[in-house]
């Protein structure tokens, strides 16, 4: 499929504009669409050094402006009857064997596919942030997914660099931001409590299980501890464990606040004017230094 793919990525914000990048680097040629122009300008600014392919990114607001493409990857705003209405529009303009891919973050596969004529080429692709470089993509097939179009993609995936992670079934959240949400479900509960403070706490985190998750994932490092003494721990710590159903007073009070985190200038941590772009860069460095490690030493 690489040398003569042509992938249309609709939605050029966040995740939109590095999808595009990222298709761009493996030599295939893009076209982005979106309805709102300042969001195309940011994105044809942000790719503006791209070669790739040789060929140019496109960007466009409509349809009647793509042409033939062989894999859509919608990453529009996360909204369930907004991503409907823009799946349906996408299969009305693309040949019955397009893969149609959405990047929604964990809203329900079946659901979305409710639109759809051809759901059997229809599926989940959830890339993470910066897409052009985190490797793992959760592929997660709906009821009509055929078998042949998650291979497909899969092989696209592999294809881009991506390391795709094909669940059996969709659950709501997916598996990473499941476990993203059970772990930052206790982290706000032990801050609620007062245990420890946000900024001892991401140190604890990133110095002990951060590290050794990165090497191990959760369960061989489990098998390196022993699943004995697991078992006894979970014995007396699981009955006191978080486990509400709706988000917590801190979490509420923050977002009341404003404190939305990096885009606000304050969230857990503080971020001064100018901070979250050189911040932003740090963190890319690190990502790719820490990337480079996993590839040599442990593949
Ligand atoms: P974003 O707000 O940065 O970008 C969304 C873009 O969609 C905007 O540019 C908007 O103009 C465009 N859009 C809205 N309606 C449209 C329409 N009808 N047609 C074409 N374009 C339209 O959002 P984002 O962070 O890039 O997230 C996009 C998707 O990716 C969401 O489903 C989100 O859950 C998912 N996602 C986000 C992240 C993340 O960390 N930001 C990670 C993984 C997945």
């Amino acid at each position: 499929m690489k040398t003569s793919c042509r992938g249309v990525v609709i939605g050029a914000g966040t995740m939109g504009a590095n999808l595009a990048r990222l298709i761009l680097r493996n030599g295939m040629a893009v076209t982005v669409l979106d309805i709102d122009s300042s969001a195309l300008a940011r994105c044809r600014q942000a790719l503006h050094s791209e070669t790739g392919s040789g060929e140019q990114p496109r960007f466009v607001s409509d349809w009647a402006q793509v042409g033939a493409c062989e894999v859509v990857v919608e990453s529009v705003t996360e909204d369930l009857t907004l991503k409907q209405r823009v799946l349906k529009e996408a299969e009305r303009h693309v040949g019955d064997a397009t893969l149609l891919l959405t990047n929604t973050s964990g809203l329900s596969i079946d659901e979305l596919a409710e639109v759809l004529t051809h759901p059997a080429r229809f599926m989940g692709a959830h890339f993470f942030n910066p897409a052009d470089l985190i490797p793992s993509v959760e592929v997660v097939p709906g009821r009509s997914t055929s078998d042949a179009c998650v291979e497909r993609a899969s092989e696209w995936l592999r294809q881009l660099g991506k390391r795709p992670a094909v669940l059996r079934h969709c659950v709501p959240g997916f598996v990473a931001n499941r476990l993203q949400h059970a772990l930052m479900r206790e982290c706000l509960a032990l801050l609620e409590q007062g245990v420890i403070d946000a900024e001892a706490l991401d140190d604890l985190v990133r110095y002990s299980i951060g590290i050794r998750l990165a090497i191990n994932g959760p369960l061989r490092q489990r098998d390196l501890n022993g699943l004995d003494t697991h078992l006894n721990i979970a014995r007396y710590l699981y009955d006191d464990l978080e486990n509400r159903t709706t988000p917590g007073p801190l979490l509420e009070s923050l977002v009341e606040e404003g404190r939305l985190g990096r885009k606000s200038g304050r969230g857990f941590h503080e971020w001064p004017e100018g901070n979250a772009e050189a911040y932003a860069r740090h963190e890319r460095m690190l990502l790719e230094r820490l990337l480079a490690i996993l590839d040599d030493e442990l593949e």
